[in-house]
């Protein structure tokens, strides 16, 4: 779910690349379909009037199937046998062996590095092979300039293909994480609240559900800042976020929420556990803030919530948490309230 919701904008991405290749193929293959009908390659008209009709179905359901991978590669099976079966039935003198071209592009725009990959060396293969084997080995006058810059051209393409999509993945991944981590602690940010917390919801069993949070606000930070310096803050938040990394357990999730707010994500633990996290967090927060020479007294303060026990949304047990943290602050700080 977490993975799915960061993806989803790549997902629509490759959507929208499909519809325009779709209307593309759609609008050629109806020029192919009636020019080659009244050429005579009825057989080759009617292979092509099938891929128009696939095309048409997939692009009815393009926006909303979840196997976008899947259509693609259907549509791209077709798309390319049909190619090869005209290179192979059609004289050279068509150039219809310029779609080849078309191969390497359409793989990694549609399918990504890996299975673009796949596809560009089977189609692309099977396309150089049936080239030399059907026209350019039976025929002689064919110009071998001509071959050699078909060959060349198709390895341009190729190359240029494979380091534009391999250059596009890499950036979007790097904008993703760059938006779902906290510079300054490199916990997460709250970006990936709602994700996370619908996949720790899904992923636990019916019978022994239950996703503790733990909203931590620290105590009078302000006073920190002033006293210090913004430097010895910002030291500040990165130590605690390093205390809050390495009590929570492989499951447990930790966020920082902007300022100086942290929220842990614990599944399946009860009531008595959650509060022992939450009271080992409060207690090394109070211990463990040495900076340079200076010993700094920082306390915290912490609101737990539990789902589905204080509501049924991240929004309900968001607001539980946060009333109770509030209730922590006016009762004196440096303590947790959980009910
Ligand atoms: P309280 O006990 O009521 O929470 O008091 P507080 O002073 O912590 O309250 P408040 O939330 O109003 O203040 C938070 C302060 O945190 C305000 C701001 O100066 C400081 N702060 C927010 N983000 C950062 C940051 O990234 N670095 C540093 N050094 N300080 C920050
Ligand atoms: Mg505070
Ligand atoms: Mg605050």
């Amino acid at each position: 779910m977490v993975i799915s919701k960061l993806w989803a904008n790549e997902f629509d991405y490759r959507r929208n690349v499909l519809k325009a290749v779709l209307l593309v193929i759609i609008f050629a293959g109806c020029i192919f379909v009636v020019s080659n009908w009244q050429a005579g390659f009825k057989v080759y008209a009617g292979i092509e009037l099938g891929l128009v009709i696939l095309s048409i179905g997939i692009l009815t359901i393009h926006q909303k199937t979840p196997n976008l991978t899947l259509w693609s590669s259907v549509f791209l099976v077709a798309l390319y046998s049909v190619i090869l079966i005209g290179i192979y039935s059609i004289s050279f003198n068509s150039t219809l062996y310029t779609w080849l071209y078309i191969i390497p592009v359409l793989s990694y725009l549609l399918l990504g590095i890996k299975l673009g990959s796949w596809f560009t060396i089977v189609y692309l293969g099977a396309g150089i092979g049936v080239l030399i084997f059907a026209h350019l080995l039976k025929n002689p006058d064919i110009n071998p300039i001509a071959v050699v810059n078909i060959a060349l051209c198709l390895t341009a393409i190729w190359v240029l293909s494979y380091t534009y999509e391999s250059k596009r993945t890499a950036m979007v991944e790097r904008l993703q994480q760059m938006a779902a981590i906290d510079p300054l602690t490199g916990l997460n940010n709250r970006l990936h609240l709602n994700s996370v917390f619908e996949m720790l919801c899904q992923s636990i069993p019916q019978d022994q559900q239950s996703v503790s949070m733990l909203l931590l606000d620290l105590d009078h930070f302000k006073k920190v800042n002033d006293q210090y310096g913004h430097d010895v803050g910002d030291e500040v938040l990165v130590k605690v976020s390093r205390l809050i990394n390495e009590m929570r357990r492989r499951n447990d999730w930790a966020f920082r929420f902007g300022g100086e707010e942290f929220c842990l994500l614990i599944p399946n633990t009860n009531e008595a556990q959650t509060q022992q996290v939450a009271e080992r967090l409060r207690q090394a927060v109070e211990k463990d803030i040495t900076i340079d020479d200076f010993t700094l007294n920082i306390t915290v303060s912490i609101g737990v919530a539990r789902w589905p026990l204080d509501g049924n949304n991240l929004a309900q047990i968001y607001k539980a948490a946060d009333a109770r943290l509030y209730q922590a602050k006016e009762q004196g700080r440096n303590r947790i309230i959980r009910t």
